[in-house]
């Protein structure tokens, strides 16, 4: 069985920069994804507020990342993390492939997209109902489609699917957006139209998606709009069911709960980005990836145990 000193789980940003950290602290590293590496970022149509960066789209930055950070550690793709177990040195991982030991855990296991929990939603999924305009946005050129929501994700990704082309209109439950300014002042600009203080009681059709029946919030009025595709990007819900496994402490959302250090309450665990809630940035993964491998690596030093094989 193969022996590492930090296994992390989950390769998006923070994961990827925990991986650079820790492999150039000289540590034997292995970063694992259920997935492909960048997870949710590659599903980012494009950013202005990654450092150094005026404009990029998530998958060109992944690129980048990942091609840093595989010249440091190795990273399985594909690779779903089955149990943890903690045994005497550390931790036992079992994956769909094989097993391995570590003896810290670096936890970047990100979030999934919330569902609104309306007749249809699952029902038309992949057939008019998606969770991700950069994956799908050119299927809807030229249609008429919602996008749900007034958070960051959902302004950007409706920009991003106006510009492919979609009479894309957005639909926000209250009567002003949560997302930031800059993101607010392109929707104007872009004249994308906004119905606002509704949400969506049903998604309706036949073998796609034909119809959404919104509820006004204000008025109780229901109008059913014609539409081919309804985009939702209405936040997301973390994924922390292999760390309470481990039994390690999370919130009443359910975010890992972490020090300064990034450390949970167990020992040799440490966990990064969205999973633990806070400010879902890319810059703050990639910053908690740095402090957690560098803890991770100093804790190892500590117990002088890191020479695990
Ligand atoms: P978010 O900020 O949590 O926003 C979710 C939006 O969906 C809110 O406007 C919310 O409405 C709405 N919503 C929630 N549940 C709903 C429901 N059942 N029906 C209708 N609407 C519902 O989520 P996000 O936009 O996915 O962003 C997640 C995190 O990633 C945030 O921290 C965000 O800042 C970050 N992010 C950053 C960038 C960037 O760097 N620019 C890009 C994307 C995401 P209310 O406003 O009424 O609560």
């Amino acid at each position: 069985m193969e022996k590492y000193d930090i296994i992390i789980i989950g390769a998006g940003p923070g994961g990827l920069t925990a991986g650079l950290y820790a492999g150039r602290q000289g540590t034997k590293t292995l970063l694992l994804d259920k997935g492909l590496v960048g997870g949710a970022g590659l599903m980012v149509p494009s950013m202005e507020n990654y450092p150094g960066f005026e404009l990029i789209a998530g998958m060109s930055l992944i690129a980048k990342m990942k091609k840093q950070t595989e010249k440091n550690v190795a990273i399985n793709e594909m690779e779903n993390v089955e149990s943890i177990e903690k045994i005497n040195n550390g931790f036992m991982i079992k994956t769909s492939e094989t097993e391995y030991q570590a003896k810290s855990l670096i936890l970047a296991t990100g979030a999934t997209h919330r569902k609104l929990g309306v007749h249809g939603e699952d029902e038309f999924k992949g057939l008019g109902v998606s969770y991700c305009a950069t994956c799908d946005g050119l299927l809807y050129k030229d249609k008429d489609i919602l996008m749900i929501g007034g958070g960051n994700s959902a302004l950007q990704e409706a920009i991003f699917l106006h510009n492919v082309g979609c009479n894309v209109t957005i639909v926000h439950r209250r009567d002003k957006f949560r997302a930031e300014k800059y993101l607010q002042d392109k929707i104007d600009e872009k004249q994308i139209p906004v119905i606002w203080d509704s949400v969506v009681e049903e998604i309706k059709g036949n073998q796609m998606v034909e119809s959404v029946v919104l509820s006004n919030k204000k008025d109780g009025s229901k109008e059913e709009l014609k539409v081919q595709g309804i985009f939702i990007a209405i936040g997301d819900t973390p994924s922390s069911e292999l760390a309470k496994e481990l039994a390690v402490n999370v919130d009443k959302y359910n975010h890992i709960i972490v020090d300064k250090t990034q450390k949970t309450n167990v020992d040799n665990v440490y966990a990064i980005g969205d999973v633990t809630g806070g400010v879902k940035q890319w810059v703050v993964a990639c910053g908690e990836g740095a402090v957690a491998a560098t803890y991770a690596y100093q804790g190892l030093e500590h117990t002088n145990n890191r020479d695990i094989n």
